[in-house]
């Protein structure tokens, strides 16, 4: 069973852009293979919903025929529906969620966070990859802190973006879901290439939104990399030009996004990718001259 709202997916360029979501049962979240490591580094994937919409309103450079080359990204009406994840990082006995997807009244974030094992209250960071309204979503309830115990840690660059007068106005989500971090007294802005701890680091991925960030992961000898919103489908690991139409800057997402694709396939990281399939786990892989997406 799955419910559809309607929500102000995001305003750029003075446009309302209206995408209908659709909230996924708790009983269709898949509980395996939820949790794994990059060296001591624990991640444990998250789900608050997903949306759904055609794949080539999303992509407007894409077409049907690309489309077909990917029969499971889509149901039978031809939609595809993008997660909204997030994930918890333990890293150095910090309890880490970076974003905190579409929030209520249908976000299954913290549910999921009870059946996983995660406890709210022993998070004490929590990092925004950008502030779109499916990643701030459970920033705030009730005009409480979610995280009681958490300091939010959220780009600079994007905030300025985002609180800017004429942003702002059209921005409810954020009024409602950042905002008040400030008042609050539990709002860090971060600069770029900011160590969340010795293993985490944020790393300036623009385009998507001015300040968007990634977290690159080292630990011991293994990596890893939290995506945000590089990407939003697998086909992007082939289609890397693919800007949807929810990138502020499209031209410089592209760029973003080939650069750290590129990047990723060449180190071969663990990728945990939010708007992928569940649970978003993977790698980018060049097989037979094509560069795909290989989940885990
Ligand atoms: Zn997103």
């Amino acid at each position: 069973m799955s419910v559809t709202i309607e929500l102000n997916c995001r305003e750029t360029h003075g446009r309302i852009l209206y995408l209908p979501l659709e909230r996924s049962s708790l009983e269709e979240v898949k509980m395996t293979n939820y949790k794994t490591n990059v060296g001591n580094v624990e991640i444990i994937s998250l789900t608050d919903g997903q949306g759904s919409g055609s794949p080539t309103s999303i992509f407007p450079e894409s077409n049907l025929q690309e489309w077909r080359e990917y029969p499971n990204l889509m149901d039978g009406d031809g939609n595809i529906h993008p997660r909204y994840g997030s994930v918890a990082v333990s890293s150095r006995n910090h309890l880490i969620i970076v974003d905190t997807g579409i929030g209520a009244p249908d976000g299954t974030l913290l549910a999921e966070m009870i059946r996983k094992g995660v406890d709210r209250d022993l998070v004490d960071l929590v990092v925004t990859t950008h502030m779109h309204p499916d990643h701030i979503g459970w920033n705030l309830t009730d005009g409480r802190p979610t995280f009681p115990n958490a300091r939010y840690l959220i780009p600079r660059l994007d905030w300025e973006y985002w609180t800017s007068p004429s942003i702002l106005d059209q921005s409810p989500h954020v009024r409602d879901q950042a905002l008040p971090l400030e008042s609050l007294d539990v709002l860090d802005l971060i600069d770029n290439e900011y160590a969340i701890t010795d293993e985490l680091t944020t790393i300036s991925t623009p385009g998507h939104t001015p300040g968007h960030i990634s977290i690159v992961i080292v630990s011991g000898r293994d990596r890893g990399f939290i995506l945000g919103d590089v990407a939003h489908s697998p086909t992007q690991a082939h289609f890397t030009d693919w800007s949807p139409s929810f990138d502020v800057d499209p031209d410089i997402a592209r760029q973003t996004r080939h650069k750290i694709l590129d990047r990723l396939e060449h180190d071969g990281d663990l990728v945990s990718s939010g708007h992928f399939p569940n649970p978003g786990f993977g790698r980018f892989v060049r097989t037979g001259g094509r560069r795909i997406w290989q989940a885990i």
